[in-house]
């Protein structure tokens, strides 16, 4: 095996960021010539690896055991570690998770291999293996060489790679059977995070409105609901507007709040800073307005606008009625 991905349960489908992996991996496996397979694990394992049968793969091993049913950090640090060890596969990759931010790092320290975190970019140039990750506001990019043989554990950023560009085939599915003791589970973990409330599901929201602090004050709040409910969007924000309690916390958008990848992404008084693009960066279309000509938003966006928004919006929203 050259490739192994660890595929991630989001209520019994593959979490986006997987299949953001399965990309990395295939676009990795067509250049390089390597094989992929993918590991499944949990209650919804039959369900996870009949979706990742459908990509083109080599194989799906699904892990069902009773002590691995529901997440804890220490039950998948022993599953992925014991398969990587009867497997040995050069490259582990995963979507960089809220989950795999919390046992990975366990997972490289038992290995003693390296956890290349947060990629953006992966490729094995002339036999070196090459990590890109963004630095300082992602205004730099490093690039890491690992100083050791494989195998390397690899994340990847949101939106580093597009699911629209999965290839499909058919992968067989393998039971594969995995024992260890119960006492090797010192964690018990909550309840699965929900990154929405019952009644916003940003994640797979196709419109999306989003308020920076631009906005201004509380007061204006409606001026970029009016514009969200005239073309059917759900309404997203900055993190600013949370802290400043203009919106309740779910509606955050960005690396410590929701991961979004709309049609489209219209964000109004955003600056782009990069713990929000993070969250917002795989939208199809984003269109900014900002009356800075210089913000960063606009490096990143399919459409741009200078202006005041609170000119603009209530306009837009009237012409768009
Ligand atoms: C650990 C950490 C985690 C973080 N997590 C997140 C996160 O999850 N999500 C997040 O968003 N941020 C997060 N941040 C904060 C982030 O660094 C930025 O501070 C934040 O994204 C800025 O929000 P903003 O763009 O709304 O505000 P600002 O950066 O203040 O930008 C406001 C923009 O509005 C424009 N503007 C002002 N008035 C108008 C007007 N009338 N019309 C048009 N444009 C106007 C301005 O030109 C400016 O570009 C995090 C920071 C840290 C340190």
């Amino acid at each position: 095996m050259d490739i192994l991905i660890v595929l991630e349960d989001s209520s019994g489908k593959i979490h986006r960021l997987g299949l953001e992996a399965i990309v990395a991996a295939q676009s990795l496996a067509n250049s390089q010539k390597l094989s992929v397979s993918s590991l499944v694990i949990g209650m919804n394992a039959d369900d996870l690896s009949s979706e990742a049968s459908q990509y083109n793969m080599d194989r799906v091993l699904k892990v069902k055991n009773d002590l691995v049913s529901s997440y804890s950090s220490d039950g998948y640090t022993e599953v992925v570690k014991q398969v990587i060890e009867r497997e040995s596969p050069k490259y582990i990759f995963f979507g960089h998770s809220y989950q795999v931010r919390d046992y990975v790092p366990k997972l490289s320290a038992r290995l003693m291999k390296p956890f290349l975190a947060d990629s953006v970019a992966f490729e094995v140039n002339e036999g070196l293996t090459v990590s890109t990750k963004q630095m300082y506001n992602a205004k730099l990019l490093s690039s890491t060489v690992p100083d050791c043989e494989p195998p390397y554990l690899i994340s990847f950023q949101s939106a580093a790679f597009n699911s629209d560009n999965i290839i499909l085939g058919s992968a067989q599915i393998e039971d594969y059977d995995i024992s260890f003791d119960s006492s090797i589970i010192k964690t018990q973990s909550e309840e699965p995070f929900k990154e929405s409330g019952e009644d916003l599901d940003l994640t797979s929201a196709d419109l999306i409105v989003s308020v920076g602090r631009g906005i201004g004050k509380q007061e204006n709040i409606p001026i970029a609901k009016d514009l969200a409910e005239t073309i059917g969007a759900d309404l997203s924000s900055s993190r600013p507007v949370v802290d400043s309690g203009w919106l309740p916390s779910v509606h955050q958008v960005g690396s410590s709040g929701q991961s979004v990848a709309p049609k489209m992404y219209l964000a109004l008084g955003i600056s782009g800073a990069i713990q929000h693009v993070v969250g917002m960066k795989g939208a199809k279309n984003i269109v900014a307005i900002n009356k800075d000509p210089d913000a960063p938003i606009f490096e990143i966006a399919d459409y741009g606008v200078v202006g005041d928004l609170l000119e603009i919006v209530p306009k837009l929203s009237e012409a768009l009625r």
